[in-house]
């Protein structure tokens, strides 16, 4: 492996080194989408980065194994396939086909495994079983809840004061013995009952669905977990919580790594908030290279305003035209210490991206046509790495 890169780590709050438990394998969850509807930009701002992310580790010479789930059971599935008279489970199916087709349109190759999280409920329901019987959970009323004043960290991972949480009641029922307690079983037949458990009828809440599903794939602890910085609280916690405290095995993530939000004038990018712009609309008018280089411009922990992908179609092009004067594609040997550099210093990518750019500039003005592809070839590989291929497509 080539060099040590140093990550921001959301946990401790500050830069740290990537030291896998079982190196040269990386081991990486990150939390993918509830499938109630198709996905959209800030979505996708979120898969571009970890997707750059994997590809990056694996040039250092990291066997990644990239894990996403795919939330398809959920009241908002359920809700949505209503709307169009759907079975929920035909539409959560119909609606993954969808979002399959959309990680694809948007070059993300990286994924190992996407698994929709229907697939765990036996083993979520076991775990719940294993919660209930050490004296984490308790059950009221066919609910099962995590007793967070049972788990010391709580609050640990979103950096909060007991009196913070104490402003922040989680899901406000009178069956609950503390104002943060989650949900790890609910009655709440969400898809026609189909899940028959010990407390009845009923589905696992989403927490444990995460857990569900990371535990029998990448074991007891993994090297990093991804996803959008609105999930640190309650979702992130509660998934430290559940297995810390199922399994004893501590730390259950090495490194959490969050991109922030992608905001449309000022606001949230939600469905919720009826502003999300959805993929497969923002690749009518753009390339999914022009998205990408878009949110490798910004980097992954500054929020972001998307205003369309024009400044980064010009660049581009630019780019573009200087690498097919120059390229030759898939070197070996060439001398990427800047690239390296920059990313290797918390995933700065807008630098990587400056500095392709730049040589770029350099090797345009090279008299020597020789020279000039040395020159270029680095930038060029930089940014194939990256999963921006400046010598195909338009
Ligand atoms: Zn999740």
């Amino acid at each position: 492996m080539k060099g040590t890169p140093v990550f921001y780590d959301t946990l401790t709050g500050r830069k740290k080194p990537l030291r896998p438990l079982a190196p040269p394998k990386v081991s990486m969850f990150v939390c993918g989408p509830t499938v109630q509807s198709a996905i959209h930009v800030g979505h996708a701002r979120t898969f571009i980065y970890f997707d750059a992310f994997a590809r990056y580790l694996r040039h250092l010479g990291y066997d990644v194994e990239f894990l996403m789930n795919i939330t398809d059971v959920d009241e908002r599935v359920t809700r949505a396939a209503a709307r169009t008279r759907e079975d929920p489970m035909a539409y959560s199916e119909r609606m993954i086909r969808s979002m399959l087709a959309d990680v694809r349109s948007l070059n993300i190759a990286s994924v190992s495994r996407f698994e929709p999280v229907s697939r765990h409920f036996d083993e979520a329901i076991r775990q719940v079983g294993v919660l209930l019987d050490k004296g984490f959970a308790y059950e009221a009323d066919g609910w099962v809840y995590f007793d967070t004043t049972k788990f010391t960290p709580w609050g640990r991972l979103s950096h909060q004061s007991k009196r913070d949480l104490s402003l922040r009641p989680l899901e406000l029922s009178p069956r609950k013995r503390n104002l943060n307690d989650f949900a790890l079983w609910r009655p709440e037949v969400l898809v026609e009952g189909r899940w028959k458990s010990p407390w009845g009828l009923g589905s696992p809440g989403w927490h444990i669905q995460d857990t569900a599903v990371t535990i029998p794939i990448l074991g007891d602890r993994y090297d990093v977990h991804g996803g959008a910085y609105e999930l640190v609280y309650p979702h992130h916690e509660a998934e430290i919580a559940q297995a810390e405290s199922l399994t004893g095995a501590k730390p259950l993530v090495k490194h959490w790594m969050h991109t922030n939000l992608l905001k449309t004038d000022g606001l949230k990018m939600s469905k919720s908030l009826g502003n999300a712009v959805t993929v497969k609309d923002a690749l009518r008018s753009a390339t999914a290279d022009e998205m990408r280089l878009t949110f490798l411009s910004i980097h992954y922990r500054r929020e972001a305003d998307f205003s369309g992908l024009g400044a980064a179609r010009a660049r581009l092009r630019i780019m573009k035209t200087a690498a097919r004067e120059f390229g030759t594609g898939g070197d070996e040997g060439l001398d990427m210490v800047p690239f390296e550099n920059a990313l290797n210093d918390d995933f700065d990518t807008p630098r990587a991206v400056d500095w392709a750019e730049r040589t770029l500039r350099v090797a345009s003005k090279c008299s020597n046509k020789g020279e000039a592809r040395a020159t270029a070839a680095p930038a060029i590989e930089g940014l194939r790495i990256l999963g921006v291929d400046l010598l195909a497509g338009p």
